[in-house]
């Protein structure tokens, strides 16, 4: 299974980073040893100073596809989880000023919480789906769909151009404003529509 990530798909994220808002989807990967399931503990890697946390929206993918045409784009989701896209914001930021790869910023071990999976079909607007992170039982991040730059069927369509889609690869589509650093100790918690879908707490 592979776990694209989005980057800059928030106009206000983008802004918060001073980063240009892209033009066409800027994609990289996880491997699927980042993801952490079952709301386990996410243990402060001992190689950054500033850990943060990006609360984002994650499709799951449920059907093989690739070139996948717009109009068919929408059969190839059928679910959503909460996912966390931890980065080590150092690290990241040393290797973007020397035009290198951001891999071990991004893609390290347990770098990717997810929560259980909800249908589309039991939200209540699976067009503009709302979202958010509680850090310590306060809310820094708050997203709505509706204001992805890239809408899901648009990834769908620009990932299957370069990679094979299959059935249970998930997609991290973005995060809105507000990322963060976390400290030992802090619990994460994500919501989707009010619903508390993940406990994230961080050792
Ligand atoms: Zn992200």
């Amino acid at each position: 299974m592979k776990i694209f990530c989005i980057g800059r798909n928030y106009v206000d994220h983008a802004k918060e980073l001073n980063n240009p808002v892209p033009a066409e989807p800027l994609i990289f990967m996880k491997p699927p040893t980042a993801l952490v399931v079952n709301n386990k503990p996410f243990f402060y890697p001992d190689f950054t100073r500033d850990l943060h946390h990006e609360g984002e929206i994650v499709l799951r993918v449920c059907k093989n596809g690739r070139s996948v045409q717009p109009e068919f784009a929408h059969r190839y989701y059928d679910a959503v989880a909460f996912g966390i896209d931890f980065t080590a914001r150092d690290l990241q930021d040393k290797l973007k000023q020397k035009g290198q790869p951001w891999e071990i910023a991004k893609g390290f071990d347990y770098s990717a919480p997810i929560s259980k999976w909800v249908p589309l079909a039991e939200l209540p607007n699976p067009g503009d789906i709302h979202f958010q992170l509680k850090k310590n039982g306060e809310i820094v991040q708050d997203g709505h769909t509706r204001d992805l730059i890239f809408p899901f069927d648009v990834l769908i369509v620009h990932i299957s151009k370069y990679f094979t889609l299959q059935k249970g690869d998930v997609i991290y589509t973005g995060t809105p404003a507000g990322v963060g650093p976390v400290q030992i100790g802090d619990i994460l918690e994500g919501f989707i529509e009010d619903k508390h879908l993940l406990t994230c707490p961080v050792r």
